[in-house]
């Protein structure tokens, strides 16, 4: 098992490392169509971009989901002094970007760097540094570039509707830490991939069919609500489980979602899944979490009759500068290696 889940440590590296804000999700997208192609599979696109890749299998249709779009932001006006006033893609407070690189993506391929700043960045000059609010119009886009006016930033070819993705300072730390932004949910993608691996590799094999699939727009609310074949009858949400206040999750456990802000998940395929992780003795937790609504509650307002579950590793600080572990990541993966073949013989 150590074995993938370095591999999917390896994946999730990698996929952190590729800009996907929700809307811009192509070099993302091209890469899994690349990852599986090399591992046998035939991967396919849905109308909306997102990846389906068949695993094989026969019977009930099984779709386990990740995302991997993130957060991100768009160029909303650009400033008479050069600077760009930003609006955001998905939900997060300002103060988890500032201070933050970026870069802007044109619509025609070119690439600029810059970074979030304070309005007042300045301790030396400003006295609210600390105090000032946090907003769109208080943080703003400083290009490295050497540009003084509006007319200077549009001759660089950058205009209003250019996406920016930030940063995702990703780092692995020799205690098993993976620090990065986007881990929600590029931490579970990575997963799934190392799960496909597993069936290339003949590790595992399935005992009904099983496909995975990889949304694009979740973070602003409808990555599951097309492109689900109709023979599907159960799907599962694999996305980072929330971490913080009274929830039991950490960055070692698998999380089972038991309700979120879209409600209480399937009661039977939950159980399955609380069932399995209580016979192998994983290291898991289940939660309800206050403010989250999943991909695969996209899927079921769409209007898809199918069970619906939630899992994934434990993300501390969602939606900032995220944290996982590795032993979160294994503990997902031999969840999802169990439940897809119960009575595998593979080593866990
Ligand atoms: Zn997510």
């Amino acid at each position: 098992m150590k074995k993938y889940t370095d591999f999917a440590v390896k994946q999730i590296v990698n996929l952190c490392n590729i800009p996907s804000p929700s809307g811009y999700t192509q070099k993302a997208t091209e890469y899994l169509m690349k990852i599986f192609k090399d591992l046998g599979f035939t991967p396919l696109y849905t109308r909306k971009k997102a990846v389906l890749v068949t695993l094989g299998g026969e019977g009930d249709h099984l779709i386990l989901a990740a995302h991997v779009d993130t957060l991100g932001a768009m160029v909303r006006s650009i400033k008479g002094n050069g600077r760009i006033r930003h609006t955001k893609i998905g939900g997060f407070p300002e103060n988890n970007i500032e201070n933050e690189n970026i870069i802007v993506h044109t619509r025609d391929g070119k690439e600029y760097e810059g970074t979030a700043y304070l309005v007042h960045p300045a301790v030396h000059v400003y006295s609210d540094v600390g105090s000032m609010t946090r907003n769109d119009e208080t943080v703003e886009i400083i290009l490295d570039e050497k540009v003084s006016s509006k007319k200077d930033v549009e001759k660089l070819g950058i205009k209003v509707g250019d996406f920016i993705s930030f940063d995702p300072r990703t780092k692995v730390t020799k205690s098993g830490f993976i620090k990065s932004r986007h881990l929600d949910d590029k931490a579970s993608a990575g997963l799934l991939i190392s799960l496909a691996k597993m069936v290339a590799d003949k590790e595992i094999t399935l005992s009904r069919k099983v496909s995975l699939l990889f949304t694009t727009y979740e973070e602003v609310g409808h990555g599951g609500s097309a492109g689900i074949p109709q023979d599907t009858t159960d799907m599962i949400s694999v996305d980072m489980g929330a971490v913080g206040d009274d929830l039991t999750t950490d960055e070692y456990k698998v999380s089972i979602c038991v309700k979120d802000s879209g409600g209480p998940y399937d009661f039977d395929l939950t159980n399955d899944l609380i069932r399995i992780a209580e016979t192998m003795k994983l290291n898991h937790a289940l939660d309800i979490y206050p403010r989250y609504g999943s991909d695969v509650e996209a899927t079921l307002h769409a209007g898809y009759d199918i069970r619906h579950a939630l899992i994934g590793p434990g993300v501390f600080a969602s939606h900032g500068y995220e944290r996982t572990h590795k032993s979160g990541v294994e503990n997902t993966l031999k969840l999802l290696v169990e439940y897809i073949n119960p009575n595998d013989a593979v080593e866990l």
